[in-house]
């Protein structure tokens, strides 16, 4: 199902764009580490609104790490499957997005939630094949921007297009 974004916030107010939280320095990784980027910083007009997808969705840190291994299903390396956790927290994203008028995101690259551009190939071998992660799928089909963290410049760029 689609959903139509509303526009992005009145004249003046700060644009804002969805990021991984663990990017803004949340330790909410599953081994309970964070990937804070500087990239983020230095963008005054820009009000980063957090969200992690998994957490969200009901998982705990830490937590197993887990992969795609087949089209919407993920399993952890116990071959738990985890998918159900996976598409709450996409959905949970997609409503942050609906109800914050949020049109742009910037998700942390490789992670079977997150990825962009690229995901692990399921085999837990640290292999990275092209693909998108559950919540980026999610949004995307959404009508959502979304970059990875390193194309920040980009997505707040396209952000401040969005709201001419
Ligand atoms: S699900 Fe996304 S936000 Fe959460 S730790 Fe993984 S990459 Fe970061």
């Amino acid at each position: 199902m689609r959903h139509s974004l509303p526009v992005d916030g009145a004249i003046g107010a700060p644009l804002r764009i969805l990021v991984s939280a663990c990017l803004l320095g949340a330790l909410v990784r599953y081994d309970g580490g964070s990937c804070r980027t500087a990239a983020l910083a230095g963008y005054d007009d820009i009000q980063w609104i957090p969200i992690c997808p998994e957490v969200a969705g009901g998982l705990p840190v830490p937590r197993p790490p887990a992969q795609i291994v087949a089209p919407g299903v993920v399993q952890t390396e116990a071959g738990d499957d985890v998918s159900a956790w996976f598409h709450a927290g996409a959905e949970c994203a997609l409503q942050c997005c609906l109800q914050s008028g949020i049109r742009v995101a910037v998700l942390k690259e490789g992670s079977p939630s997150c990825g962009v551009h690229e995901i692990h190939d399921g085999n837990l071998l640290g292999r990275r094949v092209a693909g998108q992660g559950v919540t980026a799928q999610r949004l995307l089909a959404a009508g959502v921007a979304v970059f990875n963290e390193h194309e920040v410049a980009d997505a707040v760029m396209a952000s401040r297009r969005l709201a001419l």
